[in-house]
């Protein structure tokens, strides 16, 4: 799993990943509206507050949490379906979620997980990259930049570090990590 505040990068790693059929992407649940351009389905299951509550009523959902006043979830099916016919899920999710993960019993999940924190190299950068999405409006990059400096606090926790570079350096030190623990030994026995 992977983490790190909005403009860190951290979207574009996992995608590749997958698209380069490294691993599966786990499209997340959420409550969020669209962004021009994203696909329901593809980007994220774009869910009503009361489809999404249903979910965790039913279960469905490995860890959910409110980020950004939206609601985000990982379901279980994207996750133990892949793994139990041996293919490595790459999630992307915020620190609430992975303390989730981190903390569930399932023997699968426990033995397949990773944890990676990836930060933007400096405030300045983290700053110009939020503006640079032009998606967004303005609060909503305050918003995010206040976030981001909160969720920033919280890479101690996670067993791996990435200071993103550029594009390139940032994918070759991603893949190379996925890369070395499938060949640790605990997770060939
Ligand atoms: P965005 O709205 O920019 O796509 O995502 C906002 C934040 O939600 C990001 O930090 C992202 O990692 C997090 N996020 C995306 N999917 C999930 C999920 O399934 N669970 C949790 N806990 N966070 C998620």
């Amino acid at each position: 799993m992977v983490s790190g505040p909005s403009g860190s990068g951290k979207t574009t790693l996992c995608r590749r990943l997958a698209d380069e059929k490294e691993a599966h992407y786990s499209i997340s649940c959420t409550t969020r509206l669209p962004r021009d351009g994203e696909i329901d389905g593809k980007d994220y299951h774009f869910l009503s507050r009361k489809d999404f509550q249903s979910h965790i009523d039913a279960g469905a959902l490995l860890e959910h949490a409110k980020v950004h006043e939206n609601h985000y979830g990982t379901l279980k099916s994207e996750v133990v379906n892949q793994l139990a016919v041996g293919t490595d899920v790459v999630m992307d999710i915020d620190v609430q979620g992975a303390n989730q993960v981190r903390s569930c019993s399932d023997a699968q999940i426990k033995t397949a997980l990773i944890d990676l924190f990836v930060m933007p190299p400096s405030k300045e950068e983290l700053r110009s990259r939020l503006n640079g999405r032009g998606t967004d409006a303005e609060e909503v990059i305050a918003l995010r930049m206040r976030n981001a400096l909160e969720e920033m606090e919280h890479w101690p926790e996670y067993s791996y570090r990435l200071i993103s570079e550029t594009r390139e350096k940032d994918y070759l030190k991603f893949k190379s990590l996925m890369l070395a623990e499938r060949l640790r030994v605990s997770r060939l026995k």
